[in-house]
């Protein structure tokens, strides 16, 4: 990876954390599931908003490292008006490219990329996926049509 790509991709964390896109409690949430990542202190809980097979709106709040924080932001922003299948997707091209399996679906995430680089730090991909292991618990959890909130999501 270039300097220069290394530096535009610090700044879309470092922004992302210091101005988290969709911070906020959801009153009225179809969903929710809270997230932990203890080897890193990570504690994160997303809310989803459903309306039909669409998700609606998305919100998180929590406190953690700034790779957490970001990534929660970025998955807010990336799946926020996708289908429950669209949204399922990302997080799996995320995935596979935060644990270094498919490296090549990079390019295709527009800021997500951004968070690419933590597959060189093994302990930091739990920090990346944290938030989004919550959503799709959350998802899991408003297809039961239950209104008690999913199981905690642990790395661990
Ligand atoms: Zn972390």
């Amino acid at each position: 990876m270039s300097a220069e790509l290394d530096e535009l991709y610090q700044s879309i964390i470092l922004d992302h954390n210091r101005r988290p896109r969709n911070f906020r409690v959801m009153d009225d949430a179809s969903a929710h599931a809270e997230g932990k990542n203890p080897l890193c202190g990570d504690q994160l809980t997303i809310w989803l908003k459903l309306d039909g097979d669409v998700i609606s709106d998305v919100s998180f709040q929590g406190s953690g490292c700034a790779i957490s924080k970001a990534s929660a932001s970025l998955m807010t922003a990336a799946i926020k008006g996708k289908s429950r299948s669209e949204a399922e997707a990302i997080f799996t091209k995320f995935h596979g490219v935060v644990t270094g399996a498919h490296p090549e679906d990079a390019a295709s995430m527009g800021s997500l990329k951004a968070l690419s680089g933590v597959s060189r730090f093994p302990l930091r991909v739990k920090c990346a996926s944290l938030a989004w292991h919550a959503m799709h618990a959350a998802l899991g959890q408003d297809e039961g049509g239950t209104a008690a909130a999913a199981a905690p999501v642990s790395t661990e």
